[in-house]
This record gives C-alpha cells, sequence and structure tokens, in this order.
C-alpha cells in the first residue's frame, strides 16, 4: 500500500514558518517513502477562513517548492459528513446535545474545576445528566458532545497509537478520558475539529499523520474517535515546534512573521528551507 502524507492547514491566517517545518517535513517523508502528499484545508471555521487566504496560502507553499496532488479537499465541503457521523453515535447513545453555553459551563463547573489539556474546562455533565433545561427539545442552537464515559466503555482494551515522532517507532497509550465530553458538531458550524479529522484522515486514505507537538495529546481523543467509528489508524509523528527568538511556539497568534512577509522583505525560498533543516 503506498503510503499517504497530508499537511492540513487552518487557512485562518497567512502561513509561517511553523507551518512550513511541517509542510516540507510532511513532504520529505512521503518522498523518503515513495508516498503521496495531500493539501487538505480544515476550513470549518468559516467565518475566519476566505478563499483569500487559501490561495495565498497555496502560493506561499508553491513558493517554497512544494507540490501536491490536486485537488485539494475543503474541509467546508463536507459538513454533511460529519453531521452523519456525529447523529450515528448519537443514535448509538454515544453523544448528546448540549445547550451549554460557555457561562452555564463555568457556573455549573464550580471553582477551580478540573480542565483538559488545552487549560478547558472539562464539560460538567449538565446536559448527558439528562438536565433538559437548557434545550427543550426541538429547540436549538444545541452542540453534539461525546458521551465519553459511554465511549470509552464500548472499549475492549487500551488504546494506543504508533508514534515515531520521538525516535523509534513506540506504542503511545491514550487516554481520552482526559478530554472528557468534547465537541463532535459545534453550535455554530456542523462540525469540530477532532471529528473532522479522523474523518477525513480515514477518507483520504492517509496512512501518516505528521503534525506539531501541540496536538499530541489530543491523537487520545482521534484514536478513540477511529474506534467508535470503525476507522484505520494512522501512524502519528508528532514533530518538535519551531521556537522563535523568544522561546514561543511559532503560531498565527505570535509576533511570529509569516512567509509572505519575509518574501517580501526579500528571503528567499532556499533560505527559509536551509534555515529550518530542508537545505
Ligand atoms: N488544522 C490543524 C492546524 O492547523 C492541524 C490538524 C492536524 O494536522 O491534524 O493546527
Amino acid at each position: 500500500m503506498q503510503p499517504v502524507f497530508r499537511f492540513a492547514p487552518s487557512p485562518n491566517g497567512h502561513l509561517h514558518l511553523g507551518h512550513a517545518f511541517s509542510a516540507l517535513l510532511n513532504a520529505r517523508m512521503a518522498a523518503e517513502k515513495g508516498g503521496r502528499f495531500l493539501i487538505r484545508f480544515e476550513d470549518i471555521d468559516t467565518s475566519r477562513c476566505t478563499d483569500a487566504l487559501m490561495a495565498d496560502c497555496l502560493a506561499d507553499l508553491a513558493w517554497l517548492g512544494l507540490a501536491w496532488e490536486e485537488p485539494v479537499l475543503r474541509q467546508s465541503t463536507q459538513f454533511a459528513r460529519y453531521r452523519a457521523a456525529a447523529d450515528d453515535l448519537a443514535a448509538r447513545g454515544l453523544a448528546f446535545r448540549c445547550a451549554c453555553t460557555r457561562g452555564d459551563i463555568q457556573k455549573a463547573a464550580g471553582d477551580n474545576p478540573p480542565r483538559d489539556p488545552d487549560g478547558a474546562i472539562l464539560y460538567p455533565g449538565t446536559c448527558s445528566r439528562g438536565d433538559r433545561r437548557h434545550h427543550p427539545a426541538g429547540e436549538g442552537p444545541y452542540a453534539l458532545r461525546l458521551d465519553s464515559r459511554a465511549a470509552i466503555a464500548t472499549l475492549s482494551g487500551p488504546l494506543h497509537w504508533r508514534e515515531t515522532g520521538e525516535g523509534a517507532e513506540q506504542a503511545i497509550s491514550a487516554d481520552p478520558a482526559i478530554w472528557g465530553d468534547v465537541v463532535l458538531i459545534r453550535k455554530d458550524v456542523p462540525a469540530s475539529y477532532h471529528l473532522a479529522v479522523v474523518l477525513d484522515d480515514a477518507m483520504q486514505g492517509v496512512t501518516h499523520v505528521v503534525r506539531g507537538r501541540d496536538l499530541h495529546t489530543a491523537t487520545a481523543i482521534h484514536r478513540l474517535l477511529q474506534s467508535l467509528l470503525g476507522l484505520p489508524a494512522p501512524v502519528y509523528h508528532h514533530h518538535a515546534l519551531i521556537l522563535d527568538e523568544e522561546g514561543r511556539k511559532l503560531s498565527k497568534s505570535s509576533l511570529s512573521t509569516p512567509l509572505r512577509q519575509l518574501r517580501a522583505e526579500g528571503v528567499m525560498a532556499s533560505e527559509i528551507r536551509q534555515r529550518l533543516g530542508f537545505g
């Protein structure tokens, strides 16, 4: 079977050096294994992801010297699939409707509530306990959340994933309980990152997920969803994030410089590849 790699940016801002590293690493690993290299736009947040940003993203990647398969999948064209999968989980008693606002969750969780690895309050179970006050039958808007306890109870044994980002391949044990009842379908868009990423990796036949270490812990929830939905598990490679001068993660919300700015300042693509170790 030919390996399949993908670089899956969320086009809600311009690409920076951290993205360039991830894209170049995906392409290099694909080439080394004689595999395919795809780009996928994770544009479910349609209020922030624009056609112009997606066009700029492809132009930046082409400037870096990358080539990928067409057509490029846009997740915003796939909402019906995500909804159908979430509805299937709900029909199996593994997801529930939740109309809680952030304020409702804060109030119900009380002082010093347990938090998920990203720092968000773990869902306190208001709607899963059958408290219907927040969502009288048939009234929206509501999110669909995973019933994590019921979901984990379906597993026949411990969950693992294969990881190659720390040297030799190893099995990492996945503990999805640390994420609690994650949102599968948001109130504002019929999708969520966790659900869309596992469904699309499976649909596109992705065999190797190469992405930043900031998503390492999220892999536990991805493995749980793969198990519930009967999807194959890719091999994961979580790479270190490039640090800027201040030692911060290069991200769209930091002060790090977008690739296009470097380009406008006269930096050559070859210099960037060199600086990132792909000379
Ligand atoms: N869209 C995610 C991001 O830009 C990456 C998702 C993934 O590689 O699984 O952070």
